[in-house]
């Protein structure tokens, strides 16, 4: 990439959450493999992001695009309507074989964001079929992120969230405080109240409660405690109120578990999966329900159909990644993996802790968390990480680290190396 063509980029080319006329820096990237990005210019960073938490087998690895290329060479896509092809069903028999047994029916959606709406339409459609069409608002917990779409953006923290910028646009939905214990806090049932109280105040009008299971990532990325998640399923089925698990961060084994459920061992009535999906390589994601919630669906008015059918439904492509990706998560040694990351993360940032610039340093499976005291400046952090060889994107007063799960320690020692010098610069 030549001068050219970033000056195109750069008046041209919207990039996530940037100004087109005062656009932040952007670093070209020509080509990645396992954990290292290259630039243009032949310098290579070590991924401390996963491409957004996405990438967990790091870059261009020989069993996904094995994967793709055999794909490509059948069918790159076809429609979804009246037809069917097997990359589809074999996602759909492994994602039903290694979620909780209930979630037996399976959607498959373009992005996470979509799948987030589609769980919303599931939730309405769901309590419509049964004769209760005013059970049609969602509650959900401060500090989330569920997506950019509009019912996904309603849900997402109304604060740091881009509510103000909607206002008007969007439903108003209803919200919990953010969870105090965290995984490590003793437990107190007091911790469930506020969500009791809403949960009965407004059973009546309550389609789901949808929630980011023990992580909230873009929100704020905090870690509560699991008996938070196992109170909140027993609040819903006290007060009929379907749960969706958003895991669409969480899933395929970022927190330790295969879904970040499991450390509650519960089961929710909707599920979104995402991101990692695919191991990074494209969008696709997935929501997967109970049969209970498919058949009142199905015997409900609209004859019956649930009112979703993207062009892209089920992409083949996507698909034959997507399956390629759980044999290869499945097949490793992931557990290990996390959990030597883990380690890894808080023996390295411990000493963040001390820094006057750092407000708290939390870890939880492969996410390390830099919490700073004040916001952090995108363009020069990033500068500062690219002199030192690495890639790591602040956002707000949050530095943080979700490599790929083949990282080596001394990879991750330079990821938290960096992260440290910039909190002893700041
Ligand atoms: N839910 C969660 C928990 C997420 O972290 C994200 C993405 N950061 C989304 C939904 C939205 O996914 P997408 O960006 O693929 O639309």
């Amino acid at each position: 990439m030549n001068s050219a063509d970033l000056d195109f980029d750069r008046k041209h080319l919207w990039h996530p959450y940037t100004s087109l006329t005062n656009p932040l820096p952007t670093y070209p990237v020509v080509a990645a493999k396992e954990c290292q990005l290259e630039l243009a210019d032949g310098r290579k960073l070590v991924d401390g992001m996963s491409s957004w938490w996405a990438a967990i087998h790091g870059y261009n690895h020989p069993v996904l695009n094995k994967a793709a290329g055999d794909q490509l060479q059948k069918m790159s896509h076809v429609m979804f309507g009246g037809i069917t092809h097997p990359p589809a069903v074999a996602l759909g028999r492994q994602l039903v074989d290694i979620t909780p047994d209930p979630l037996q029916r399976v959607f498959l959606a373009d992005s996470g964001s979509v799948a987030v709406e589609v769980a919303i339409k599931m939730a309405v459609q769901y309590w419509f079929s049964r004769n209760q069409p005013e059970k049609n608002r969602m509650a959900s917990i401060r500090g989330g992120y569920h997506g950019d779409t509009f019912a996904a953006m309603s849900v997402c923290d109304p604060v740091n969230g881009m509510h103000h910028l909607f206002q008007g646009a969007l439903r108003e939905q209803l919200f919990a405080p953010v969870p105090g214990l965290t995984p490590q806090d003793d437990w107190q049932e007091s911790e469930l109240d506020a969500l009791e109280t809403l949960l009965k105040n407004h059973q009546h009008e309550l389609a789901a409660l949808i929630l980011e299971p023990v992580v909230q990532g873009a929100g704020g990325m905090r870690f509560y405690h699991p008996n938070y998640l196992s109170g909140a399923k027993a609040l819903c089925e006290k007060y009929q109120v379907l749960l969706i698990a958003d895991e669409i961060a969480t899933g395929f084994g970022r927190t330790g578990k295969l879904f970040a459920c499991e450390h509650a061992a519960i089961c929710p009535d909707i599920l979104c999966l995402g991101k990692a999906l695919t191991g990074g390589y494209m969008t696709q994601a997935a929501v997967l329900t109970t049969t209970d919630v498919a058949n009142t669906i199905g015997n409900g008015p609209a004859g019956g159909s649930f009112m979703h059918g993207p062009t892209f439904m089920g992409n083949p492509l996507a698909c034959a990644v997507a399956s390629a990706s759980i044999e290869v998560l499945l097949s490793s040694n992931w557990q290990q993996r996390v959990a030597a990351i883990e380690q890894q993360l808080r023996d390295e940032l411990a000493a963040a802790r001390d820094l006057p610039a750092v407000a708290d340093v939390r870890v939880f499976g492969a996410i390390g968390v830099m919490e700073m005291r004040e916001p952090v400046d995108a363009a020069s952090a990033q500068k500062f990480f690219v002199e030192r060889g690495v890639w790591i994107r602040p956002f707000g007063k949050l530095v943080y680290l979700m490599p790929p799960f083949i990282i080596e320690p001394n990879e991750l020692t330079q990821l938290t190396d960096a992260m440290l010098a910039l909190a002893r610069s700041s």
